[in-house]
């Protein structure tokens, strides 16, 4: 509770600190000194106002210097290496391309570039590694359950990355990650609390939900699987999905969807970030196609707005944060669909992070530091 009210209240007096959290002065003075000692917390001489107040009245914030955490971000093109301070600021962030890789190949992957940051970052204390990955992820178990593109079944991560690294390791879907870093540090940190929705639109599609601050994990972490929800498509120009129908959620907008639809206008690009730059460039054609993928991505989150009636909706998408137009679409896409009356574009808002994969394994990592901070670094110095 005392981490977190820093992370939300910081810099943060410790006089303040017992009232936000309920408790005495007594034990505030006493897991603060703790959270010092583990190089979580700092003293912030420079806001204590004018000499002659006294130490007390010192305040306190989050340590971003002297501890980090690593993310993993395992993409279908490439896995994105992340170094993250104890705020979820973004210090470093490597991608490695790879062709449908093993599992096995990614923990080596990934297992090299940790070692190289590891060794990069000497003057931090790394407090473990946070995977991030698509698909049904069994975040207790430490393994990739299906992953639809990359073809994985039963993928354990946790163990074999851990064994290969030495550092505490946690596993989870990069849609619930994100959720938890929109709870954490994003844009409406209160409302995302209270009850939030993430549908992340990549090469896998899928959603996440949060109620009271919990996140819904489900049987073997199997919720959120919104691939094959219906939308309307064109029959005629239809991608078919891989369970054999058409119009499913995740074969009309992934990203593949979207680039192969663009090479049929005679563009071939690696990916959507840099499909989105030339549209925003001012090729028309492009930015239809980001539109029609817009409209689409609405069917689906208009189903879940009704469905679940979050504080806020995030989709993450790369069209909407950047192209108005696409934005405008989804916005009254939803309108129509949806039951809900009222504030819509208030509700239904972009990702909070300009990289939010090099954010989403990091997030896995702190979200641990953040419920449960001892443990965290206890854990480190068993595994040290
Ligand atoms: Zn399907």
């Amino acid at each position: 509770m005392v981490l977190r009210a820093v992370l939300d209240h910081g810099p943060v007096a410790r006089s303040n600190l017992a009232r936000l959290t309920g408790t005495s002065a007594a034990t505030v003075t006493g897991v603060t000194a703790t959270l010092l000692d583990l190089g979580l917390l700092r003293e912030v001489p420079e806001a204590a106002g004018p000499p002659g107040f006294g130490r007390p009245h010192v305040p306190l914030d989050l340590d971003t210097e002297r501890v980090a955490v690593l993310g993993v971000h395992v993409a279908v093109p490439q896995v994105a290496v992340s170094v993250l301070d104890a705020r979820g600021r973004v210090l470093d962030c490597r991608r490695l391309p790879y062709d449908h890789p093993t599992p096995a190949e990614v923990v080596a992957l990934a297992g090299e570039e940790i070692a190289r940051l590891v060794e990069e970052y000497a003057d931090r204390s790394i407090l473990g590694v946070g995977v991030a990955a698509g698909g049904w992820v069994d975040a207790r178990a430490g393994v990739v359950v299906d992953h639809p593109v990359l073809s994985w079944r039963d993928a354990p991560l946790r163990e074999p990355l851990a064994e290969l690294t030495g550092l505490p390791t946690y596993v989870e879907n990069h849609g619930r990650a994100l959720l938890r870093a929109e709870q954490l540090f994003g844009a409406h940190v209160a409302r995302a609390r209270e009850s939030i929705v993430h549908l992340f639109v990549g090469n896998v599609v899928d959603a996440a939900f949060s109620i009271r601050g919990r996140v819904h994990q489900g049987a073997r972490s199997a919720s959120g699987t919104v691939a094959h929800l219906p939308v309307d498509v064109d029959p005629g120009e239809a991608e078919p999905c891989r369970c054999g129908r058409v119009g499913c959620l995740q074969a009309a907008v992934s990203e593949r969807a979207l680039l192969r639809a663009a090479e049929r206008l005679g563009v071939s690009v690696p990916s959507a970030a840099v499909l989105c730059d030339l549209a925003l460039a001012g090729d028309e054609r492009l930015v239809e196609l980001f539109v029609r993928r817009a409209r689409l991505v609405g069917h689906a989150a208009a189903s879940l707005l009704d469905l679940v009636n979050p504080e806020v909706l995030v989709v993450m998408e790369s069209g909407i944060r950047r192209l108005p137009a696409a934005r405008a679409a989804l916005l009254e896409e939803v309108a129509q669909r949806s039951e809900i009356v009222g504030d819509v574009a208030g509700i239904i808002t972009p990702t909070s992070f300009a990289d939010p994969l090099a954010v989403a394994g990091g997030a896995v990592a702190l979200d641990r530091l953040f419920a449960a901070p001892l443990a965290s670094v206890g854990a480190l110095s068993t595994a040290s």
